[in-house]
């Protein structure tokens, strides 16, 4: 077993980290001073101008294969980029990418999709969840009823992230059963002019989601990614790669927590010597380094069976990402009481952190939703104890 780095991902990671260093953290005092003052933190045409700073420097389509412009790096070099990135709150993702199910797309629906997605021409989200289906999303009740050459959707999509900016979307519906048996779940591409709609839902911070309305309609029938029947398992290949993203942001982020915990114990003085040397704020220290190392190996992990393609129930995906979407939620919980009164105020990133990774435990599978994914997957025998 090899546990060191290989040059080129050595290489990659510390690129990426100067980047982080130089480019965004310079930023986030503005980003704080924007957001006290009820502005939107960091405008879109600031990130693009950063995502073009990063392209000079190859950061461009890390996840895009190299025939459509991109890096092609794979789940390992990804989850290392994500871990960096986290280190900072600053909202900042690579350009060139496109969903993952946006490559099921057919020749037609390239141009129209994928490539301009890819070249951040056009923008879209991702649309499963129901008011009436989250968890359990096979129970979703959007219909498409075909009439002519077009399906025809009605019903609602909620929480769904991005979709205020989106101008298509890869909405899921229940498709009818045609002559031959065809039908269920099926992923459909729809263009904000064909009719739907979004309404903001405000939440604890500032990730964009709304809900989506569809009514009467009207898509064509080129419009299907993939088969009819077969949208629920886009859906879940979508659902994999998030669940380590989460995983890996949150490694950054409780490093870097980590560190402002310790650089604040050594300088705060109270009943005459720092914090530090008091073994209440020393076990904080400790418990949160130890916990970062497991979800740390546990990313990284996942990250190299999904490379090797060996996680198809989400085993090891969902096992990093309940461990380490907890771990930060405790991490951030820690730094905020070794802060004290600090803690709390927007002067400093702590209590927006302490917002933003609550969330972390929600989407992209609840922590009680990961467990069941864990233990069906050790009852059922795919995956065998201490193997
Ligand atoms: C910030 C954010 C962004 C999101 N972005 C998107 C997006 O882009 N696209 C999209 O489609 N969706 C998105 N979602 C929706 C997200 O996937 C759902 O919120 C999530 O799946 C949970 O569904 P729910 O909210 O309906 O909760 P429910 O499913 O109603 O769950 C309520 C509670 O019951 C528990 N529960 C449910 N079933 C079981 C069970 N069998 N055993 C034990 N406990 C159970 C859950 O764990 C939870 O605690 C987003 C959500 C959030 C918060």
């Amino acid at each position: 077993m090899e546990f060191a780095l290989t040059e080129e991902q050595r290489m990659v990671q510390e690129t990426v980290r100067e980047f982080v260093q130089k480019e965004l953290m310079p930023l986030e005092q503005e980003v704080l001073r924007n957001e006290r003052e009820g502005r939107h933190g960091l405008p879109d045409d600031q990130i693009l101008k950063l995502q073009l700073k990063a392209k000079e420097a190859g950061f461009w389509g890390i996840n895009t294969p190299e025939e459509y412009g991109g890096a092609n790096l794979g789940p390992m070099m990804t989850a290392l980029i994500n871990i960096e990135l986290g280190k900072t709150f600053i909202p900042f993702t690579f350009g060139g990418e496109a969903d993952n199910i946006l490559y099921h797309c057919n020749e037609e629906q390239k141009k129209k999709y994928l490539i301009p997605t890819i070249n951040g021409e056009r923008r879209a989200c991702f649309a499963l969840t129901e008011p009436g289906a989250g968890s359990d999303a096979r129970n979703i009740k959007m219909s498409a009823v075909k009439n002519g050459d077009h399906w025809v959707l009605n019903g609602e999509k909620t929480f769904i992230s991005r979709a205020h900016a989106a101008d298509f979307t890869m909405v899921f519906a229940v498709a009818e059963k045609d002559e031959q048996g065809r039908g269920g779940v099926t992923c459909f591409l729809v263009d904000r002019d064909m009719g739907w709609r979004s309404e903001p839902i405000h939440t604890m911070d500032d990730w964009f989601v709304s809900s989506l309305v569809f009514d009467n309609v009207f898509v064509p029938e080129e419009n299907v990614l993939g088969e009819v029947g077969k949208g629920f398992e886009l859906a879940m290949s979508w659902i994999t790669m998030g669940r380590i993203k989460i995983a890996a942001w949150s490694v950054g982020h409780a490093e870097r927590l980590l560190q402002m915990g310790i650089e604040h114990a050594k300088s705060r003085v109270a009943f005459g010597h720092p914090i530090a040397e008091y073994q209440a704020i020393q076990w904080m220290l400790a418990d949160s380094a130890v916990e970062i190392e497991a979800a740390k190996l546990l990313v990284l992990h996942a990250a190299y069976i999904a490379e090797n393609s060996r996680d198809p129930r989400r085993h090891y995906a969902s096992i990093a990402k309940l461990f380490g979407s907890n771990m930060v939620n405790r991490v951030v919980d820690r730094v905020l009481q070794i802060h004290g009164g600090m803690g709390i105020t927007k002067e400093l990133p702590i209590e927006r952190w302490y917002r933003t990774v609550r969330k972390y435990r929600v989407f992209e599978g609840t922590d009680e939703i990961l467990r069941r994914t864990i233990a069906h997957n050790l009852l059922q025998g795919y995956v065998k104890v201490g193997e």
